[in-house]
């Protein structure tokens, strides 16, 4: 009987708060979808705690959900192309502030090539950005766009390793040899100068001497040459 009471207490309980929300949740059910949408979008807009709450469950649903979505975001990634052009826009816009519009005309005006090796490549060139003077400079494919980050984007250093390496072709002759392979580079193709031995040794030593009879040292010779 005591059991009978409770549940019925209970009963009331649940039926007394929702007689309470009232007026507002009949509203909205008065709504369309369309309209439920906007007004949520308004309160997220606006009310401070509403936002936060909807975001603790958003990422309490990702960290949950989080292989399952991570595996369907790339199969649809992989067979969508409007879903590619979406999220190639998105990211656009958030870190450069472009449209595909504005990039596809960048693109058009250096000829589908990366700015600096000229080539064709098959993945999208990156938007090269100076982040100290907030400008775009171009576009570049990934291994020159790294290259210029890994000389911090400073053309002094660019110059002086360009020098290094064509004084390196130079002096070719009189530069210790290898005697192993390196690690990393067992992986790579022989490159032109494997192909092609007599590439690596240039006229080093008519130059050389054409420096001295000038009254050059060889060192100015290999900054003028540059
Ligand atoms: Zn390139």
């Amino acid at each position: 009987m005591a059991g009978h009471r409770k549940r019925a207490r209970k009963h009331c309980g649940r039926k007394r708060s929702r007689a309470q929300k009232p007026a507002e949740k009949r509203k909205a059910r008065a709504l369309t979808p369309a309209e439920r949408l906007e007004r949520r979008r308004k309160r997220y807009a606006e009310d401070p705690q509403y936002r936060k709450k909807i975001i603790a469950s958003v990422r309490a649903y990702y960290a949950a959900n989080k292989t399952e979505i991570q595996a369907r975001r790339s199969q649809r990634y992989a067979k969508d192309a409007s879903y590619r052009d979406k999220l190639f826009a998105s990211r656009l816009k958030r870190d450069y502030g472009i449209t595909p519009e504005e990039y596809a005309a960048m693109f058009k005006r250096q000829k589908g090539r990366c700015a600096i090796c000229r080539k064709k490549f098959r993945y999208r060139l990156g938007v090269d950005h100076c982040p100290g003077r907030h400008i775009i400079r171009g576009l570049l494919c990934l291994p020159c766009n790294l290259g210029l980050g890994n000389f911090r984007d400073r053309p002094a250093l660019l110059r002086r390793a360009a020098k290094y390496l064509e004084w390196a072709v130079r002096n070719a002759k009189k530069l210790p040899r290898l005697r192993a392979i390196p690690y990393h580079d067992r992986a790579r193709r022989p490159g032109p100068a494997a192909k092609r031995p007599k590439a690596v040794s240039p006229p080093a030593r008519t130059r050389r001497s054409a420096c001295r009879r000038a009254g050059t040292s060889s060192r100015r010779c290999a900054e003028t040459s540059a």
